[in-house]
């Protein structure tokens, strides 16, 4: 029997349609570094059409309905601001594909997206031309158009082959209304995002009209972002990681306001921003709420209104979830996700009725999967483990916002590697963990990061999550080093806290207090700053090659 709903295609053009008329009065705010740049839901709405006009009629974008159309792919080189978010909502509701850079990867990486995701048109913020410009001459010449947004010096594009324009010019004398997408098939390609590449090249991950819309329903719920018109809501990470991890579209759904830091993302900035903007939820990668943590240790501000924040990208140590709870009254609520599935899937929200331990032990597990998501946890001899809070594997999924392959190319179908994706088709997510018989998680390392040393697993983890328990330690990061004896040992980098005086010897005393001697690792290096990765986190893979060049001691 058919059904006799509508079959109404979930699409980014309902919700950039829905935020700018029914939200029409939300507000976006940009710091500037002093104060916010306001504009209100529908303003973005009137701006979003100028833009589709333009990239439509003056630059050619080719707009598809249908899967297998031929889409024009429009690249952000930006922060997060006001002209990012219309890009990302006009672009794909216009039925077009956003590709936001990620620019903080090397040059050759974002040569390789700018390339491999066949980006037409590149919309660059002026005050990161001088960014850019080392990439240009290693840029494809299917890149027809540099589009510049904001004042600056346009003199390092002058070797550009193509064609420059400026920003507000280019959208100036459309009109202020577009007849947006609603009704394309919501399987057509809305935005491509690459994982950061910690190893090999980057990995393009495509996202849907049907896969965005549903994650940011998701995503707004209350045991996530918890988003109303009544909440202000402040993504910190940017949305060149997974589109903002979905929060833009959520709020766009929702009517809560937006604030966005722009180029300014360091604590002080953040701290300032809540001060003065007074979100109610906020979500970072855990080395962000560290350094926050810092910065509002040493200069309280007044944080009173977030009462929320999302902490997820890597584990979050137990002792930052304390720390923002016991000094600052703020919830931090962990959370799961990759790129490969739209960002969030577990959150870590603990059920009703358990006791203080138990509350505990669900709050800084990875948390609770979520009901679109099929989840399994195979072991090491290819046998699904039963969901017991015990039994240990490979974690794999399926679901209306995982990928189910990675992008192949201009002009490439998809492909689906085995080192990422089963023969019956579940995304490998290539965490090891268990799952609990009421659906939380709890990860004890990636398979790439944990320390095989003498037939038994070490997790890196958990030996950081220990290690930043102690006071002297700000950030501590575990990787294995070849050992001759072992096989692989733990090596644990860590910086300290200004003035401490801590020894090695103290530290190994620390751990045992918390974790078996032979877990304990021999190698040490005090870091100034621990390595992080073009999204934020630990980046493992260069304390190792450091570590290998002798660099580390
Ligand atoms: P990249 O793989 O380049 O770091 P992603 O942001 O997609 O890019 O990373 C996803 C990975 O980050 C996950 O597979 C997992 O290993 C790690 N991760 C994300 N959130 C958590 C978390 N809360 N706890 C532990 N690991 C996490």
């Amino acid at each position: 029997m058919h059904s006799t709903m509508f079959a109404m295609p979930l699409t980014i053009a309902r919700i950039l349609r829905h935020g700018s008329t029914i939200h029409g009065s939300s507000t976006v705010g940009t710091w500037n570094g002093d104060g916010f740049d306001r504009l209100t839901y529908a303003e973005v709405g009137e701006r979003a059409a100028r833009l589709a006009h333009a990239l439509r009629t003056r630059l050619g974008v080719d707009v598809g309905t249908r899967p297998q159309d031929r889409q024009g792919v429009v690249g952000t080189f930006m922060w997060n601001n006001a002209r990012h978010l219309e890009l990302c909502l006009a672009v794909p509701a216009m039925g077009a594909v956003a590709h936001p850079v990620n620019l903080r990867m090397t040059d050759a990486q974002i040569a390789y997206t700018v390339r491999h995701s066949g980006d037409e048109v590149l919309v660059v913020d002026a005050v990161l031309i001088d960014v850019l410009a080392p990439v240009l001459p290693l840029l494809p010449s299917t890149l027809r158009h540099i589009v510049v947004a904001g004042p600056g010096d346009r003199g390092p594009l002058a070797g550009f082959a193509g064609e420059v324009h400026d920003y507000e010019e280019l959208i100036a004398d459309s009109p202020s209304d577009y007849p947006w997408e609603e009704e394309l098939d919501e399987h057509t390609a809305a935005v491509i995002c690459y994982t950061s590449g910690t190893t090999g090249h980057p990995k393009g991950i495509v996202y849907s009209h049907r896969s965005i819309y549903l994650h940011c329903l998701q995503g707004a719920a209350p045991n996530r972002y918890d988003l109303t018109l009544r909440e202000t809501a402040f993504p910190i990470g940017p949305m060149f990681h997974v589109n903002g991890w979905g929060i833009p579209h959520a709020a766009f759904a929702t009517g809560a306001d937006l604030l966005l830091t722009d180029r300014h993302s360091k604590p002080a900035s953040l701290a300032r921003i809540i001060e003065a903007g007074r979100p109610g939820v906020a979500a970072a990668v855990p080395t962000v709420w560290t350094g926050l943590l810092d910065e509002l240790d040493a200069r309280p501000r007044d944080t009173s209104s977030l009462r929320r924040g999302l902490v997820g990208g890597s584990a979050c140590p137990p002792g930052l979830i304390a720390a923002y709870r016991e000094r600052h009254g703020v919830e931090l609520l962990h959370a799961w996700g990759m790129a490969e599935t739209s960002s969030l899937v577990t959150t870590a929200l603990p059920p009703r009725g358990v006791d203080a331990e138990q509350e505990w032990a669900h709050r800084v597990s990875q948390g609770q999967f979520p009901v679109s998501v099929r989840f399994r946890v195979v072991g090491p001899d290819g046998a699904v483990v039963p969901n017991d809070g015990v039994s240990t594997g490979e974690l794999q999924l399926r679901g209306p916002c995982v990928t189910a392959a990675y992008h192949g190319g201009v002009d490439a179908p998809p492909h689906r590697p085995a080192e990422h994706f089963t023969a019956d088709g579940w995304l490998r997510t290539g965490d090891i963990g268990n799952v609990s018989p009421d659906g939380f998680l709890t990860l004890t390392d990636r398979a790439k990061d944990v320390i095989k040393s003498g037939g038994e697993f070490i997790s890196s983890v958990a030996l950081e999550n220990a290690l930043t328990e102690h006071p002297a330690v700000v950030e501590a990061a575990v990787v294995a080093v070849s050992d001759d004896h072992w096989g692989e040992r733990p090596l644990a980098a860590v910086s300290l806290r200004a003035g401490s005086r801590v020894d090695f010897e103290d530290l190994r005393d620390f751990l045992r207090l918390h974790l078996a001697s032979w877990m304990v690792p021999e190698r040490w290096a005090v870091v100034g700053r621990v390595p992080k990765t073009s999204v934020g986190k630990h980046d493992k893979r260069r304390i190792r090659d450091e570590y290998a060049r002798g660099l580390l001691d």
